[in-house]
């Protein structure tokens, strides 16, 4: 049972949400003011906090700070109007919440971020319960990264997300370079081993709003949800970097991005990463290529 606390000022919220989510998977309370929901998270293991961006004391307390000390294996969802997510998208990105949702909210929506939000946990978790993973069939078995079904699954609904909200989206996807080779000399278990070795460590250096895919044997694409192309790049030179540090193996990176006028789609978009990714390849490997019109 996945416990979600709700703190909103306004009833007919608590209540909708309430109504919606309560069930076989998820158990809801919900309080109108900030001082009940953190004494209640003083008493209770919440694994999901849903909370009303908008309140003053959420805003001027630091109220999510304290809470993410308090129970850091909370992930906190904001609940706020259409009219403040760029005060959301704020907090996103001092990494105080987890993600965040428009009222009204499209309850299909919010499950799609609630099971991302549960997924995230189960990963950090790493508990061990494999089987459970394998059941959800979003989960790639070698690495525990999500699989490639799974990306076909979400990408158009984040498409669709980010242009409803006017906001941008990156996608990586990075190959190692020579791996066959890699194999042959140290042999194809050691291959496994760096392979999971990898997913670690993009795991452990990317945002929590970052999805990691195992898109093949050797490929990897990485969702940057709310990313504009500059900061994607900055992201995967970082990512470039720490793999040559980190591990014995460097990697080649390609990079397509959401255009403002948003009419690419899932395909597209995997198409322009994947040619970006040839190119990277094309001019010597261990290097970053983005998607452009001209270079196709
Ligand atoms: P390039 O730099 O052009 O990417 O060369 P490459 O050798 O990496 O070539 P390519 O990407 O075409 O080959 C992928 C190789 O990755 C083939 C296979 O030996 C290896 N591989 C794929 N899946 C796995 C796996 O699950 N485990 C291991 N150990 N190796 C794998
Ligand atoms: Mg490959
Ligand atoms: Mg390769």
């Amino acid at each position: 049972m996945i416990n979600i606390l709700i703190i909103d000022k306004e009833r007919m919220v608590r209540q909708l949400l309430g109504e919606a989510l309560d069930g076989a998977e998820y158990h809801t309370e919900a309080t109108s003011n900030v001082a009940d929901g953190l004494e209640l998270l003083k008493q209770k293991k919440f694994d999901i906090l849903l909370i009303d961006l908008k309140m003053p004391e959420v805003k001027t307390d630091k109220v999510l700070e304290k809470i993410n000390q308090q129970q850091n294996d909370i992930s906190i969802i904001a609940l706020v109007p259409y009219s403040s997510v760029n005060l959301a998208i704020k907090v996103l990105s001092e990494k105080k919440i987890f993600d965040y949702i428009t009222k009204p909210f499209n309850i299909k929506e919010l499950e799609m971020i609630l099971r991302r939000a549960m997924d995230r946990q189960n990963l950090l978790h790493q508990v061990g319960e494999r089987d459970l993973y394998q059941e959800m069939a979003t989960v790639d078995g070698l690495t525990a990264v999500y699989n490639r079904r799974h990306l076909d699954e979400i990408l158009p609904h984040e498409i669709e997300r980010a242009k409803r909200y006017r906001q941008p989206l990156s996608l990586l996807m990075i190959d190692i370079d020579d791996f066959k080779k890699y194999n042959d000399t140290y042999g194809h278990p050691a291959g496994d081993k760096l392979l999971k070795a990898l997913c670690q460590l993009l795991l452990g250096a990317l945002r929590t709003t970052d999805m990691v895919f195992r898109y093949g044997g050797e490929e990897f694409v990485v969702l940057l949800l709310h990313t504009f192309k500059q900061e994607a790049f900055e992201v995967a030179k970082r990512l470039l970097n720490l793999e040559k540090q980190e591990l014995p193996i460097t990697v080649s990176i390609g990079l397509s991005h959401l255009l403002d006028d948003g009419v690419l789609s899932k395909d597209d978009l995997i198409e322009q990463v994947d040619k970006a990714l040839y190119q990277a390849k094309q001019s010597g490997k261990n290097q970053i290529c983005l998607y452009s019109e001209e270079t196709g």
